[in-house]
């Protein structure tokens, strides 16, 4: 279910252009625009949610394959190895209200 004016929603359905890097049934995975590492994917589920919170609560096994499907694009770009970041609530830099999680990988990453 999408929600009016949510920039991710928009994406999903392809009314905005986004590089896409996987896409399923449940999920949708595409690139930051804003690369904070070299390889930088957002994964958003197709359904809105605001945040990880929320999803967690809502469906956990969806919440689960959004970790499957980071450990799969680490797997493709680093080894494995990745940081896995959900930010949530605007004061902890959540900008977009649509549940993202960030993977950031394909190089050694700062502590
Ligand atoms: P947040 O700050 O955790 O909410 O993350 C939002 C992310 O969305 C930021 O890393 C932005 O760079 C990214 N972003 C914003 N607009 C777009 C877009 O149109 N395509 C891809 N990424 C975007």
């Amino acid at each position: 279910m999408s929600q009016d004016n949510c920039l991710f929603c928009g994406i999903i359905a392809g009314d905005i252009p986004s590089e896409k890097v996987y896409e399923d049934d449940a999920v949708y995975a595409f690139k930051d625009i804003n690369p904070k590492a070299k390889v930088h994917v957002l994964i958003v589920p197709k359904r809105h949610y605001p945040n990880v919170a929320v999803l967690a609560r809502e469906d956990a096994s969806l919440l689960a394959h959004i970790v499957e499907v980071a450990q799969s694009v680490a797997d493709d770009a680093f080894h494995g190895e990745y940081r896995l970041v959900f930010n949530t609530g605007k004061d902890a830099g959540q900008t977009v209200f649509h549940v993202h999680a960030h993977v950031l990988t394909g190089e050694v990453l700062d502590e």
